[in-house]
Protein backbone atom coordinates (compact mmCIF):
# COMPACT_ATOMS: atom_id res chain seq x y z
CA UNK A 1 0.00 0.00 0.00
CA UNK A 2 2.56 2.30 1.23
CA UNK A 3 5.02 1.46 -2.16
CA UNK A 4 1.95 2.14 -4.34
CA UNK A 5 1.09 5.48 -2.63
CA UNK A 6 5.03 6.19 -3.49
CA UNK A 7 4.77 5.50 -6.98
CA UNK A 8 1.61 7.39 -7.18
CA UNK A 9 2.90 10.41 -5.40
CA UNK A 10 6.18 10.08 -7.68
CA UNK A 11 3.90 9.69 -10.81
CA UNK A 12 1.92 12.78 -9.98
CA UNK A 13 5.09 15.07 -8.88
CA UNK A 14 6.28 13.69 -12.73
CA UNK A 15 2.76 14.90 -14.31
CA UNK A 16 2.90 17.75 -12.56
CA UNK A 17 6.63 18.84 -13.66
CA UNK A 18 5.52 17.90 -17.14
CA UNK A 19 2.70 20.12 -17.35
CA UNK A 20 4.41 22.65 -16.31
CA UNK A 21 7.36 22.46 -18.48
CA UNK A 22 4.59 21.90 -21.58
CA UNK A 23 2.92 25.08 -20.68
CA UNK A 24 5.92 27.21 -20.04
CA UNK A 25 6.30 29.22 -23.60
CA UNK A 26 9.86 28.61 -24.52
CA UNK A 27 11.32 31.34 -25.61
CA UNK A 28 13.34 31.37 -28.96
CA UNK A 29 16.81 31.06 -29.40
CA UNK A 30 16.56 34.73 -31.45
CA UNK A 31 16.12 38.21 -30.35
CA UNK A 32 13.15 39.99 -30.31
CA UNK A 33 12.12 43.62 -30.79
CA UNK A 34 9.15 45.23 -29.61
CA UNK A 35 9.00 48.62 -31.69
CA UNK A 36 6.07 51.66 -31.22
CA UNK A 37 6.38 54.35 -33.70
CA UNK A 38 4.41 57.75 -34.32
CA UNK A 39 4.26 59.04 -37.82
CA UNK A 40 3.68 63.14 -37.69
CA UNK A 41 2.46 63.85 -41.53
CA UNK A 42 2.22 67.36 -40.77
CA UNK A 43 6.27 67.38 -39.56
CA UNK A 44 7.15 64.61 -41.59
CA UNK A 45 8.71 62.62 -38.36
CA UNK A 46 8.66 59.40 -37.36
CA UNK A 47 9.45 59.19 -33.28
CA UNK A 48 9.18 55.61 -31.66
CA UNK A 49 11.28 53.29 -29.22
CA UNK A 50 12.70 49.79 -29.95
CA UNK A 51 12.91 47.25 -26.89
CA UNK A 52 15.62 44.94 -27.58
CA UNK A 53 15.44 41.57 -26.29
CA UNK A 54 19.18 40.58 -27.02
CA UNK A 55 19.75 36.80 -27.06
CA UNK A 56 23.84 35.89 -27.81
CA UNK A 57 23.81 33.29 -30.30
CA UNK A 58 27.45 33.34 -30.49
CA UNK A 59 30.27 31.75 -28.66
CA UNK A 60 31.65 34.76 -27.33
CA UNK A 61 30.86 36.89 -24.16
CA UNK A 62 29.68 39.86 -25.74
CA UNK A 63 30.31 43.69 -24.09
CA UNK A 64 28.54 46.16 -26.29
CA UNK A 65 25.75 45.91 -28.85
CA UNK A 66 25.63 47.67 -32.25
CA UNK A 67 23.01 48.74 -34.46
CA UNK A 68 22.72 50.27 -37.68
CA UNK A 69 20.82 53.15 -37.45
CA UNK A 70 20.08 53.45 -41.77
CA UNK A 71 18.17 56.87 -41.21
CA UNK A 72 20.86 59.06 -40.82
CA UNK A 73 22.09 58.35 -44.25
CA UNK A 74 19.59 60.73 -45.32
CA UNK A 75 21.01 63.27 -43.38
CA UNK A 76 22.58 66.88 -45.19
CA UNK A 77 26.21 66.56 -45.41
CA UNK A 78 26.69 62.38 -45.26
CA UNK A 79 29.57 61.32 -46.33
CA UNK A 80 28.46 58.36 -47.90
CA UNK A 81 25.37 59.52 -50.39
CA UNK A 82 22.34 57.08 -50.34
CA UNK A 83 21.66 57.74 -54.19
CA UNK A 84 23.97 57.66 -56.78
CA UNK A 85 24.12 60.60 -59.46
CA UNK A 86 22.74 58.45 -61.87
CA UNK A 87 19.36 57.91 -59.74
CA UNK A 88 19.43 61.31 -57.94
CA UNK A 89 16.34 63.15 -60.12
CA UNK A 90 14.13 60.13 -60.02
CA UNK A 91 14.52 59.80 -56.38
CA UNK A 92 14.56 63.90 -55.32
CA UNK A 93 10.95 64.23 -56.76
CA UNK A 94 10.84 67.79 -55.14
CA UNK A 95 14.40 68.99 -55.24
CA UNK A 96 17.15 68.17 -53.09
CA UNK A 97 15.76 66.81 -49.21
CA UNK A 98 16.94 65.85 -46.30
CA UNK A 99 16.33 63.60 -43.48
CA UNK A 100 17.85 62.29 -40.11
CA UNK A 101 17.66 60.12 -37.45
CA UNK A 102 18.71 60.76 -33.54
CA UNK A 103 18.96 58.30 -30.81
CA UNK A 104 17.56 60.30 -28.25
CA UNK A 105 18.01 57.55 -24.99
CA UNK A 106 19.39 54.38 -24.34
CA UNK A 107 18.26 53.01 -21.22
CA UNK A 108 19.88 49.75 -19.40
CA UNK A 109 23.08 49.77 -20.37
CA UNK A 110 26.28 52.21 -19.29
CA UNK A 111 26.59 54.04 -22.17
CA UNK A 112 26.13 55.19 -26.41
CA UNK A 113 27.10 56.58 -28.77
CA UNK A 114 26.52 57.19 -32.84
CA UNK A 115 29.56 56.50 -35.07
CA UNK A 116 30.90 54.15 -37.34
CA UNK A 117 31.99 55.10 -41.02
CA UNK A 118 29.47 57.85 -40.88
CA UNK A 119 27.52 58.43 -37.99
CA UNK A 120 24.99 55.48 -38.97
CA UNK A 121 26.19 53.07 -36.37
CA UNK A 122 24.83 52.95 -33.11
CA UNK A 123 27.29 51.35 -30.35
CA UNK A 124 25.96 50.24 -27.18
CA UNK A 125 28.07 49.62 -23.98
CA UNK A 126 26.42 46.91 -21.62
CA UNK A 127 26.56 47.05 -17.90
CA UNK A 128 27.39 43.43 -17.91
CA UNK A 129 28.45 41.21 -20.60
CA UNK A 130 25.74 38.46 -22.15
CA UNK A 131 27.61 34.93 -22.11
CA UNK A 132 26.44 32.72 -25.27
CA UNK A 133 22.88 31.82 -24.64
CA UNK A 134 21.57 34.54 -22.19
CA UNK A 135 20.22 37.36 -23.19
CA UNK A 136 19.62 41.31 -21.75
CA UNK A 137 17.32 44.04 -22.81
CA UNK A 138 18.06 47.71 -24.06
CA UNK A 139 14.95 50.60 -24.77
CA UNK A 140 16.11 52.78 -27.68
CA UNK A 141 14.32 55.93 -28.24
CA UNK A 142 14.86 57.29 -31.97
CA UNK A 143 13.49 60.16 -33.73
CA UNK A 144 13.42 60.61 -37.60
CA UNK A 145 12.90 63.44 -39.98
CA UNK A 146 11.62 61.84 -43.15
CA UNK A 147 13.20 63.38 -46.43
CA UNK A 148 11.11 63.96 -49.56
CA UNK A 149 12.28 60.99 -51.74
CA UNK A 150 11.65 58.29 -53.63
CA UNK A 151 13.60 55.73 -51.59
CA UNK A 152 13.08 53.24 -48.85
CA UNK A 153 12.69 55.38 -46.18
CA UNK A 154 11.33 58.99 -46.81
CA UNK A 155 7.98 60.26 -48.11
CA UNK A 156 7.65 59.67 -51.01
CA UNK A 157 5.33 60.82 -54.19
CA UNK A 158 2.56 58.56 -53.14
CA UNK A 159 3.23 56.70 -49.54
CA UNK A 160 5.56 56.51 -46.79
CA UNK A 161 8.23 54.45 -46.94
CA UNK A 162 9.26 52.99 -43.88
CA UNK A 163 11.83 50.59 -44.56
CA UNK A 164 15.03 50.31 -42.41
CA UNK A 165 13.18 52.77 -39.88
CA UNK A 166 14.60 51.53 -37.06
CA UNK A 167 17.84 50.38 -34.98
CA UNK A 168 18.47 47.58 -36.10
CA UNK A 169 21.03 44.64 -34.28
CA UNK A 170 24.03 44.56 -36.99
CA UNK A 171 24.52 40.38 -37.76
CA UNK A 172 27.58 39.23 -35.99
CA UNK A 173 30.30 37.94 -38.35
CA UNK A 174 33.92 36.17 -37.71
CA UNK A 175 35.33 40.00 -36.70
CA UNK A 176 32.26 40.87 -34.75
CA UNK A 177 29.19 42.55 -35.70
CA UNK A 178 29.24 43.99 -38.93
CA UNK A 179 28.74 47.79 -40.04
CA UNK A 180 26.72 48.06 -43.18
CA UNK A 181 27.32 52.02 -44.19
CA UNK A 182 24.27 52.91 -46.65
CA UNK A 183 26.08 52.76 -49.82
CA UNK A 184 24.18 53.69 -52.70
CA UNK A 185 25.40 50.68 -54.62
CA UNK A 186 23.41 47.41 -53.96
CA UNK A 187 21.48 46.65 -50.34
CA UNK A 188 23.84 47.32 -47.80
CA UNK A 189 21.67 45.29 -45.11
CA UNK A 190 22.59 42.02 -43.07
CA UNK A 191 20.63 40.98 -40.22
CA UNK A 192 19.48 37.86 -38.40
CA UNK A 193 16.03 36.94 -37.78
CA UNK A 194 14.23 37.75 -34.85
CA UNK A 195 11.29 38.25 -33.59
CA UNK A 196 8.85 41.36 -33.87
CA UNK A 197 6.04 43.33 -32.48
CA UNK A 198 5.70 46.47 -34.06
CA UNK A 199 2.77 49.08 -33.46
CA UNK A 200 2.33 52.08 -35.85
CA UNK A 201 0.35 55.10 -34.63
CA UNK A 202 -0.69 57.08 -37.92
CA UNK A 203 -3.82 59.39 -38.86
CA UNK A 204 -6.83 57.64 -39.45
CA UNK A 205 -6.81 58.02 -42.94
CA UNK A 206 -3.83 56.17 -43.97
CA UNK A 207 -3.97 52.58 -44.72
CA UNK A 208 -0.36 50.36 -43.11
CA UNK A 209 0.94 47.75 -45.18
CA UNK A 210 3.54 46.05 -43.18
CA UNK A 211 5.25 43.09 -43.06
CA UNK A 212 3.46 41.81 -39.92
CA UNK A 213 0.29 40.23 -39.72
CA UNK A 214 -2.67 42.40 -37.94
CA UNK A 215 -2.83 41.61 -34.32
CA UNK A 216 -4.69 44.91 -32.88
CA UNK A 217 -6.26 47.90 -34.21
CA UNK A 218 -8.12 50.99 -32.98
CA UNK A 219 -8.84 54.65 -33.14
CA UNK A 220 -9.21 57.42 -31.44
CA UNK A 221 -9.03 60.70 -31.80
CA UNK A 222 -7.93 61.16 -35.62
CA UNK A 223 -5.98 58.95 -35.06
CA UNK A 224 -5.23 55.29 -35.78
CA UNK A 225 -2.86 52.61 -34.46
CA UNK A 226 -2.43 49.22 -35.40
CA UNK A 227 -0.48 46.32 -33.74
CA UNK A 228 1.80 43.60 -36.01
CA UNK A 229 3.72 40.54 -35.65
CA UNK A 230 5.91 38.60 -37.28
CA UNK A 231 8.30 35.66 -36.41
CA UNK A 232 11.62 34.75 -37.35
CA UNK A 233 12.46 37.52 -39.73
CA UNK A 234 15.60 39.31 -40.78
CA UNK A 235 13.80 42.98 -40.87
CA UNK A 236 10.23 44.71 -40.94
CA UNK A 237 8.72 47.56 -43.15
CA UNK A 238 5.97 49.08 -43.63
CA UNK A 239 4.12 51.64 -46.02
CA UNK A 240 1.86 54.09 -45.39
CA UNK A 241 -0.76 56.16 -47.53
CA UNK A 242 -3.91 57.96 -47.85
CA UNK A 243 -4.35 56.72 -51.20
CA UNK A 244 -4.07 52.84 -50.78
CA UNK A 245 -6.61 50.39 -52.79
CA UNK A 246 -6.09 47.12 -51.60
CA UNK A 247 -6.97 43.57 -53.24
CA UNK A 248 -6.59 40.37 -50.43
CA UNK A 249 -6.48 36.95 -51.32
CA UNK A 250 -5.59 33.89 -49.46
CA UNK A 251 -3.80 30.93 -51.16
CA UNK A 252 -1.74 28.13 -49.11
CA UNK A 253 -2.41 29.22 -45.31
CA UNK A 254 -0.93 32.88 -46.62
CA UNK A 255 -2.60 36.45 -46.48
CA UNK A 256 -1.33 37.91 -49.89
CA UNK A 257 -2.15 41.26 -50.62
CA UNK A 258 -1.88 44.04 -53.20
CA UNK A 259 -1.78 47.37 -52.07
CA UNK A 260 -1.99 49.78 -55.11
CA UNK A 261 -4.40 53.14 -56.49
CA UNK A 262 -6.82 51.77 -58.43
CA UNK A 263 -8.87 48.52 -58.20
CA UNK A 264 -7.55 47.17 -61.84
CA UNK A 265 -3.55 47.73 -60.45
CA UNK A 266 -4.38 46.37 -57.30
CA UNK A 267 -5.79 43.04 -58.73
CA UNK A 268 -3.31 43.01 -61.51
CA UNK A 269 -0.43 42.84 -58.74
CA UNK A 270 -2.27 40.27 -56.52
CA UNK A 271 -2.43 37.78 -59.09
CA UNK A 272 1.21 38.33 -60.00
CA UNK A 273 1.78 37.70 -56.45
CA UNK A 274 -0.11 35.22 -55.45
CA UNK A 275 0.74 32.93 -58.51
CA UNK A 276 4.79 33.69 -58.07
CA UNK A 277 4.61 32.98 -54.13
CA UNK A 278 2.76 29.62 -54.70
CA UNK A 279 4.87 29.20 -57.85
CA UNK A 280 8.23 29.27 -55.55
CA UNK A 281 6.46 27.72 -52.92
CA UNK A 282 6.47 24.90 -54.86
CA UNK A 283 9.83 25.02 -56.72
CA UNK A 284 12.00 25.51 -53.49
CA UNK A 285 10.07 24.91 -50.42
CA UNK A 286 7.18 26.43 -48.33
CA UNK A 287 6.86 29.98 -47.55
CA UNK A 288 6.77 30.29 -43.80
CA UNK A 289 5.14 33.61 -43.10
CA UNK A 290 1.36 34.41 -42.65
CA UNK A 291 1.47 37.24 -44.56
CA UNK A 292 2.32 38.72 -48.23
CA UNK A 293 2.17 42.34 -49.62
CA UNK A 294 3.36 43.73 -52.67
CA UNK A 295 2.86 47.56 -52.36
CA UNK A 296 2.78 49.64 -55.13
CA UNK A 297 5.38 53.17 -54.10
CA UNK A 298 7.41 55.53 -55.26
CA UNK A 299 10.90 54.14 -55.53
CA UNK A 300 13.69 55.70 -57.30
CA UNK A 301 14.65 51.69 -58.46
CA UNK A 302 12.17 49.22 -59.76
CA UNK A 303 11.05 47.79 -56.07
CA UNK A 304 12.71 46.41 -53.33
CA UNK A 305 12.58 43.08 -51.00
CA UNK A 306 11.89 43.08 -47.16
CA UNK A 307 10.41 40.12 -45.13
CA UNK A 308 6.99 39.54 -46.51
CA UNK A 309 6.84 42.90 -48.36
CA UNK A 310 7.80 43.76 -51.59
CA UNK A 311 8.21 47.73 -52.45
CA UNK A 312 7.25 48.20 -56.10
CA UNK A 313 7.81 51.49 -58.11
CA UNK A 314 5.42 53.21 -59.31
CA UNK A 315 7.37 53.93 -62.34
CA UNK A 316 8.14 49.96 -63.11
CA UNK A 317 5.83 50.41 -65.75
CA UNK A 318 5.91 47.82 -68.34
CA UNK A 319 8.30 45.55 -66.06
CA UNK A 320 6.07 45.46 -63.55
CA UNK A 321 5.02 41.90 -63.56
CA UNK A 322 8.75 41.00 -63.71
CA UNK A 323 9.65 43.71 -60.82
CA UNK A 324 6.79 41.70 -58.69
CA UNK A 325 8.13 38.29 -59.64
CA UNK A 326 11.95 39.14 -58.90
CA UNK A 327 11.43 40.84 -55.37
CA UNK A 328 8.79 37.52 -54.50
CA UNK A 329 11.69 35.54 -55.47
CA UNK A 330 14.01 37.79 -52.64
CA UNK A 331 11.19 36.04 -49.82
CA UNK A 332 13.34 32.46 -50.29
CA UNK A 333 17.06 34.42 -51.24
CA UNK A 334 17.09 37.19 -48.97
CA UNK A 335 14.33 37.49 -46.45
CA UNK A 336 14.41 33.24 -45.21
CA UNK A 337 17.49 32.49 -46.79
CA UNK A 338 19.96 35.26 -46.28
CA UNK A 339 23.50 35.92 -47.36
CA UNK A 340 26.56 38.59 -46.79
CA UNK A 341 24.19 41.34 -49.16
CA UNK A 342 27.50 43.48 -48.89
CA UNK A 343 30.08 41.40 -49.55
CA UNK A 344 28.13 38.98 -51.65
CA UNK A 345 25.34 40.26 -53.70
CA UNK A 346 25.12 38.08 -56.11
CA UNK A 347 24.28 35.12 -53.96
CA UNK A 348 20.83 36.65 -53.80
CA UNK A 349 20.32 38.93 -56.81
CA UNK A 350 21.80 36.13 -58.81
CA UNK A 351 19.46 33.47 -57.52
CA UNK A 352 16.33 35.98 -57.58
CA UNK A 353 17.22 36.81 -61.30
CA UNK A 354 17.39 33.12 -62.20
CA UNK A 355 14.33 32.10 -60.39
CA UNK A 356 12.54 35.18 -62.61
CA UNK A 357 13.87 33.29 -65.70
CA UNK A 358 12.49 30.15 -64.24
CA UNK A 359 8.99 31.41 -63.55
CA UNK A 360 8.66 33.22 -66.71
CA UNK A 361 10.10 30.17 -69.06
CA UNK A 362 7.09 28.20 -67.80
CA UNK A 363 4.51 31.26 -68.96
CA UNK A 364 5.14 31.27 -72.63
CA UNK A 365 1.96 33.98 -72.40
CA UNK A 366 4.61 36.84 -71.46
CA UNK A 367 6.87 35.97 -74.42
CA UNK A 368 10.17 36.53 -71.69
CA UNK A 369 11.99 32.56 -72.92
CA UNK A 370 15.06 31.33 -70.69
CA UNK A 371 16.88 31.70 -73.98
CA UNK A 372 16.05 35.33 -74.51
CA UNK A 373 16.38 36.51 -70.67
CA UNK A 374 19.95 35.11 -70.13
CA UNK A 375 20.80 36.07 -74.08
CA UNK A 376 20.01 39.30 -72.67
CA UNK A 377 21.91 39.26 -69.95
CA UNK A 378 24.62 38.22 -71.14
CA UNK A 379 24.82 40.97 -73.93
CA UNK A 380 24.59 43.57 -71.74
CA UNK A 381 27.49 41.70 -69.23
CA UNK A 382 29.65 41.54 -72.50
CA UNK A 383 28.90 45.37 -73.05
CA UNK A 384 29.99 46.26 -69.75
CA UNK A 385 33.11 44.18 -69.90
CA UNK A 386 33.92 45.54 -73.25
CA UNK A 387 33.43 49.45 -72.30
CA UNK A 388 35.09 48.60 -68.80
CA UNK A 389 38.22 46.84 -70.61
CA UNK A 390 38.65 49.79 -72.65
CA UNK A 391 38.25 52.35 -70.10
CA UNK A 392 40.33 51.64 -67.25
CA UNK A 393 42.67 48.99 -69.80
CA UNK A 394 41.27 45.97 -67.81
CA UNK A 395 37.89 45.18 -66.06
CA UNK A 396 37.48 43.46 -62.33
CA UNK A 397 34.72 40.79 -62.69
CA UNK A 398 35.43 39.11 -59.27
CA UNK A 399 31.90 39.18 -57.36
CA UNK A 400 32.84 38.60 -53.88
CA UNK A 401 33.18 42.72 -53.60
CA UNK A 402 32.36 44.77 -50.81
CA UNK A 403 29.51 47.01 -52.01
CA UNK A 404 32.11 49.92 -51.82
CA UNK A 405 34.32 48.51 -53.90
CA UNK A 406 31.92 48.61 -57.15
CA UNK A 407 32.77 52.02 -58.94
CA UNK A 408 28.90 52.41 -60.31
CA UNK A 409 25.22 50.95 -60.44
CA UNK A 410 26.15 49.64 -64.14
CA UNK A 411 29.08 47.86 -62.78
CA UNK A 412 27.34 46.27 -59.44
CA UNK A 413 24.53 45.74 -61.73
CA UNK A 414 26.28 43.52 -64.67
CA UNK A 415 28.35 41.48 -62.01
CA UNK A 416 25.70 40.76 -59.55
CA UNK A 417 22.44 40.56 -61.25
CA UNK A 418 23.58 39.48 -65.02
CA UNK A 419 26.65 37.43 -64.22
CA UNK A 420 25.08 35.95 -61.25
CA UNK A 421 22.07 34.98 -63.36
CA UNK A 422 24.81 33.21 -66.06
CA UNK A 423 26.55 31.63 -63.16
CA UNK A 424 22.88 29.53 -62.64
CA UNK A 425 22.40 29.46 -66.05
CA UNK A 426 25.42 27.56 -66.29
CA UNK A 427 24.86 25.53 -63.33
CA UNK A 428 21.90 24.40 -64.58
CA UNK A 429 23.34 23.41 -67.77
CA UNK A 430 26.37 21.70 -66.31
CA UNK A 431 24.02 19.38 -63.71
CA UNK A 432 20.69 19.08 -65.22
CA UNK A 433 17.51 20.61 -64.61
CA UNK A 434 16.15 18.07 -61.95
CA UNK A 435 19.26 17.93 -60.48
CA UNK A 436 19.68 22.29 -60.21
CA UNK A 437 15.98 22.40 -58.57
CA UNK A 438 16.74 19.54 -56.06
CA UNK A 439 20.37 22.03 -55.03
CA UNK A 440 18.25 24.99 -54.73
CA UNK A 441 15.97 22.76 -52.63
CA UNK A 442 18.61 21.69 -50.54
CA UNK A 443 20.06 25.66 -50.15
CA UNK A 444 16.46 26.57 -48.75
CA UNK A 445 16.15 24.00 -46.50
CA UNK A 446 19.76 23.89 -45.02
CA UNK A 447 20.03 27.69 -44.85
CA UNK A 448 16.19 29.06 -44.17
CA UNK A 449 16.68 31.47 -40.88
CA UNK A 450 20.36 31.76 -41.39
CA UNK A 451 23.18 34.14 -43.12
CA UNK A 452 24.54 31.64 -45.63
CA UNK A 453 28.02 31.96 -46.88
CA UNK A 454 29.48 31.45 -49.76
CA UNK A 455 30.59 28.16 -48.82
CA UNK A 456 27.09 26.95 -47.85
CA UNK A 457 25.47 27.32 -51.32
CA UNK A 458 28.55 25.54 -53.06
CA UNK A 459 28.54 22.97 -50.56
CA UNK A 460 24.67 22.27 -51.78
CA UNK A 461 25.51 22.38 -55.58
CA UNK A 462 28.77 20.17 -55.32
CA UNK A 463 27.03 17.48 -54.12
CA UNK A 464 25.56 16.64 -56.99
CA UNK A 465 28.52 17.30 -59.87
CA UNK A 466 31.86 16.85 -60.04
CA UNK A 467 33.89 19.90 -59.76
CA UNK A 468 31.43 22.33 -59.25
CA UNK A 469 33.47 24.36 -56.87
CA UNK A 470 35.67 25.11 -59.73
CA UNK A 471 33.38 26.42 -61.68
CA UNK A 472 32.06 28.78 -58.60
CA UNK A 473 35.64 29.95 -58.24
CA UNK A 474 35.97 30.66 -61.78
CA UNK A 475 32.81 33.08 -62.18
CA UNK A 476 33.58 34.53 -58.64
CA UNK A 477 37.19 35.12 -59.10
CA UNK A 478 36.71 36.56 -61.95
CA UNK A 479 38.61 33.99 -64.22
CA UNK A 480 35.76 33.05 -66.78
CA UNK A 481 35.23 34.44 -70.25
CA UNK A 482 31.44 34.98 -70.84
ZN1 LIG B 1 16.82 42.08 -56.23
Amino acid sequence: MKKTVCVLLILCVAFAMCSLAACAKRQPDRSAYEISAVYDDGARTLTGTVNIDYFNDTDNEIGDLKFNVYGNAFREGAKIKPVSDAYKNRAFYAGQSFGKTEITNVENCAGWNLGGEDETLLTVNLIEPVYPGERTSLKIAFKSELALINHRLGVSERAINLGNFYPILCAYGKDGFIECPYYSCGDPFVSDCADYSVTIDMPEGYIAASSGKLVGENSNNGRKKCNYVLENARDFALVLSDEFVVSSKEEMGVEINCYSYTKESADEGLKRACDSLTYFSDKFGQYIYPTYSVVDTGFCYGGMEYPALSMISVGAGEDRDYTIVHETAHQWWYAMVGSDQLNAGWQDEGLAEYSTVMYFEERPEFGLTRAALVGAATKSYRAFFSVYSQLNGGCDTTMDRNLKDYSSDFEYNNVTYNKGMILFDTLRKTLGDDKFVGCLKDYFSTCCGKIAKTEDIIACFAKSGTDIEGLFASFIGGKIII
